[in-house]
């Protein structure tokens, strides 16, 4: 699939800024405001998917929930595979993090049928691979997680070797589900298996988690020593005032190791890293995970009063939390039915700038830019389905007269008139554009020549049939209209838009010569030179 320019550039935006959040997310906003106002869907959605990431990262869930829901309801009906997959891997994350494991789980088994259906490689299958795993190991299938995990990474280790971070994760994510299925020699296995090149990885929260589990491992089998080693290791590597996310859990579990195993020393480092983040974050799981910490700290070293407190103050985070999620659920809900609204609203918006973009003010019809686009369109598809493409030039007979006898404001009621008559013959395969003053073009696919004509006709003869009146033409004292029909099968050396109109344009001149109020088609057999030479030009009575 060839990527489209507007997701090219969403996708240049977001790496640009990728190390400055607050630039990156109104870099992102000023893109999809502008997809708006040029009614480019697609830079929209894909600014819209790339907001949703860069949410992510500055951890606004608020923000990240209402763009990817966006970012979706875009997507769903276009041929962005990627992109979609992407939006609902933001929107299972959200859930996830919402502890709503039933939605996550929904959200990217959508995503991975999409993946399969439209065979979706690298990247993109990979991350809905590792989405699925890390929902099926939330639910507590661990089996089904570890085989999605597997598959992650064999595609890792013959697509894309070059991704030592990612190989990390999904190796350490896939010892802990081996862990939590009971199969411990397989997760010391797996982890086991990292040693050769654990230390290539570049980026530390990933090779810290690999010493503490590790660490942990050793403690756990009772070699305290090799324990010890690797927890330092992993000291060296978490920053002093604070430490990432992913290794949260881990710290919690050495840390009651450590407590219980009294090693005062190392347990109060985890302690204060711990304390530190919790005070750094507003939200009640770091307090609560601070807390219980200190508790079984505490209770370890015998100090039974102070464990006590702690113990009371996990019971009321505990509270909070449970609450908080509550309304969590709740707000999440409200912001689904208020998203829905914008993105009606945004839908809107969007099919107005569309008009404004691509209709033809006095006439409504296509202009003639979006006449190229869609020509390029009808054409493509007709070489993919061996169909014909057919063009119709339409011009108003004698009408500098009209506009002199009837006045300016009369010429432009009739030009309406001639565009209501050629928006009647639309269907999907018929379009019409005004291509010039008096000039109209319809563009057709997949019509036989005779059909092709018989538009044309019909147009004709409804005008001159309303009877508008135009002393000054001489067929029959009201407006007319000469037509020129063109209809050709596109070949490997294929006929553009234009030589199309040129055709068409030859055809309307015959009529003009024959007297106008007439229809003249190009009876075109494939010798016809670009210059219509050798073309045969027939009368079509109407
Ligand atoms: P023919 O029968 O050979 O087609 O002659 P014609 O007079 O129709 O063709 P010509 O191309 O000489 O003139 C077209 C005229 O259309 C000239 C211009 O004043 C008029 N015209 C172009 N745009 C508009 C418009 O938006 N409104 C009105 N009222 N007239 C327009
Ligand atoms: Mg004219």
């Amino acid at each position: 699939m060839r990527k489209n320019a507007s997701v090219a550039l969403v996708d240049k935006t977001y790496d640009t800024y990728k190390n400055d959040l607050a630039k990156q997310k109104r870099e992102l906003k000023r893109l999809a405001r502008e997809g708006q106002r040029s009614g480019d869907y697609l830079l929209l959605a894909a600014a819209y998917c790339a907001l949703a990431e860069s949410y992510s990262q500055l951890d606004e869930m608020d923000g990240m929930f209402s763009s990817a829901l966006k970012a979706v309801a875009l997507l769903k009906d276009t041929d962005q595979y990627e992109l979609l997959v992407r939006a609902y891997g933001s929107l299972g994350y959200v859930y996830t993090y919402q502890e709503n494991t039933q939605m996550a789980l929904s959200i990217d088994e959508l995503a991975w049928q999409l993946v399969k259906k439209h065979r979706l490689k690298g990247q993109t299958r990979i991350r809905a691979l590792n989405s699925l795993s890390v929902s099926y190991h939330e639910a507590g299938d661990c089996k089904s997680s570890i085989r999605f995990l597997t598959e992650c990474l064999e595609l890792i280790n013959t697509e894309d070797r070059e991704d030592v971070v990612g190989r990390a994760m999904y190796t350490l994510n896939l010892a802990e589900c081996h862990k939590d299925s009971g199969e411990l020699e397989k997760a010391r296995e797996v982890l086991a298996s990292m040693a050769p090149w654990i230390d290539e990885v570049p980026y530390s929260p990933v090779v810290c988690d690999y010493y503490l589990r590790y660490a942990i491992n050793a403690y756990q089998r009772g070699d305290r020593e090799k324990g010890d080693g690797f927890m330092d290791r992993a000291f060296g590597l978490i920053p002093e005032d604070s430490f990432p996310h992913p290794i949260y859990d881990d710290l919690r579990l050495a840390s009651h190791i450590l407590s219980h195993s009294g090693d005062r020393e190392r347990a109060g480092r985890i302690l204060k890293l711990m304390t530190v983040y919790a005070e750094k974050n507003k939200d009640p799981m770091p307090q609560l995970f601070a807390c219980r910490m200190m508790a079984d700290y505490y209770h370890s070293f015998g100090e039974y009063e102070r464990a006590a407190d702690y113990y009371g103050r996990c019971e009321e985070l505990n509270e909070r939390r449970a609450n908080e999620l509550k309304t969590m659920h709740l707000q999440l809900h409200k912001r689904m039915l208020d998203t829905d609204a914008e993105i009606r609203a945004l839908k809107r918006k969007m099919r107005r700038s569309e008009e404004l973009i691509t209709r033809e003010p006095l006439t409504g019809l296509l202009n003639r830019s979006a006449l190229l686009t869609l020509s390029a369109e009808f054409i493509a598809a007709a070489e993919r389905r061996k169909q014909k493409v057919g063009g119709i030039f339409i011009d108003i007979d004698f009408f500098k007269e009209c506009n002199d006898t009837y006045g300016h404001a009369r010429g432009d009621e009739i030009i309406r008139e001639v565009a209501r008559a050629c928006r009647r013959e639309e269907t999907a395969n018929i379009r019409f554009a005004r291509y010039g003053g008096d000039e109209f073009f319809g563009i057709t696919r997949g019509l036989t020549d005779a059909e092709v004509t018989d538009v044309a006709c019909r147009i004709c003869r409804s005008i001159r049939e309303a009877d508008l009146p135009h002393e000054k033409n001489p067929n029959g004292g009201r407006i007319t209209l000469s037509a020129g029909v063109v209809n050709v099968a596109i070949t490997e050396h294929t006929d553009t838009i234009i030589e199309i109109a040129n055709y068409a344009d030859k055809a309307v001149y015959y009529a003009k010569n024959a007297g106008k109020n007439a229809v003249y088609l190009l009876d075109y057999d494939g010798s016809v030179d670009k210059k219509g030479r050798n073309a045969a030009f027939v009368n079509i009575p109407f």
